[in-house]
């Protein structure tokens, strides 16, 4: 008789390991997909969904596959049908677009159900009763996704209906809770895991803002674009153009690494100086106020000017600027603003 086989939505944290692990206990083959996405689910980016994939995988004896969203992903954030979370952050509709590319994984593989680590009411979003069934039935996969951790609270899914899966051994798990992950985990022998992240970069209130402000002006941002919105100072000058300035040597470092020749990169002449990026249209006046908010943000800001390097389609010039004023830098500058009693705070 072939083994049963399950597909599992996996992004290396706990609960997906657990998951994993709780019906592997019941002698089910698994099969994991870890999905990346543009916006920090990347392996390398802990702050993110998903962690390192393999380090239980290896461990255990599971196979791990990874699958990118990309386009996939950026169209969902854009237009999500069940909305954004708090920030650009579209959880629901997140997880249907995961759970489909896991159905044709499932169909590819012979697999007969999907499994996912999720926990009811772990997540306001998309962990709640009603979210997770709305889930299900989008993604085609009605009674087919299992939740071992907290299969016992749900309604009997179709693998254990049909005895695939004994559902005495599953688990009943409910809430913010973590105790009973972690109880779990030390029984299970899975002594290492990482700490638990609230979700991609999307769930970050600045990175968000920074989002919705460059959607607003460019429906459709270019990747390197949307990368660069994870790092520096933001200015919008007009609808086309836009200023980054890095903010410590790392940050310089990156950009320099992300110029990818489009555009204008700046920098002052014989002091230390961030690396200034233009994007975007890049006319005299851009050019002008991208060479002041340099100067601004150097080593020469206490002088009245400096000179600033431009370099564009691989040619260089030199020209004179003075520090940005306040005023400047407060009109142009992208960020989260609330207004408190009268008086603004900047967010972050
Ligand atoms: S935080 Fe939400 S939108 Fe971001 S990857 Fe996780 S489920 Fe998807």
């Amino acid at each position: 008789m072939s083994a049963v086989r399950a597909v599992a939505l996996y992004s290396g944290g706990l609960d997906s390991a657990l998951a994993v692990l709780t019906v592997m206990r019941q002698g089910i083959e698994v099969k994991a997909i870890t999905f990346l996405n543009h916006f920090g689910c990347e392996i390398s980016d802990q702050s993110s969904c998903s962690k390192n994939p393999f380090a239980a995988a290896s461990r255990f004896g599971f196979e791990v596959k990874l699958c990118h969203l990309s386009d996939k992903f950026i169209d969902i954030v854009k237009n999500p049908k069940f909305g954004h979370g708090k920030n650009m952050n579209p959880c629901m509709d997140c997880r249907i677009l995961m759970l489909r590319e896991a159905r044709e994984f499932m169909e590819m593989t012979g697999a007969s159900f999907i499994i996912t680590g999720e926990v009811l009411g772990q997540r306001p979003m998309s962990q709640r009763r009603d979210a997770l069934n709305i889930i299900d039935r989008e993604a085609g996969l009605r009674g087919a996704v299992l939740r071992p951790l907290s299969a016992r609270v749900l309604k009997p899914t179709l693998a254990e209906e049909a005895g695939l899966v004994d559902r005495q051994l599953l688990h009943g798990f409910s809430g913010r809770s973590r105790k009973p992950q972690m109880a779990l985990a030390a029984e299970l022998g899975l002594t290492e895991y990482p700490a638990p992240a609230g979700g991609c970069l999307l769930t970050e209130p600045n990175y968000a803002f920074r989002l919705r402000e460059l959607l607003d002006h460019d429906p459709d941002p270019s990747l390197p674009d949307l990368h660069l919105l994870r790092l520096g100072r933001h200015f919008r000058f007009s609808s086309r153009s836009k200023i980054i300035v890095g903010r410590d040597r790392e940050e310089n470092e990156t950009l320099l690494k992300r110029y990818d020749g489009a555009g204008l990169m700046l920098g002052v002449i014989g002091y230390g100086s961030p690396i200034t990026l233009v994007r975007g249209d890049a006319q005299e006046d851009v050019i002008a106020a991208a060479a002041s908010i340099c100067v601004r943000y150097s080593d020469a800001r206490n002088l009245s000017g400096a000179t600033v390097k431009v370099v564009r389609d691989g040619r260089e010039y030199s020209i004179e600027a003075p520090p940005a004023a306040d005023d400047l830098i407060g009109r142009l500058k992208i960020e989260k603003k609330s207004v408190l009693k009268g008086s603004v705070q900047v967010i972050g």
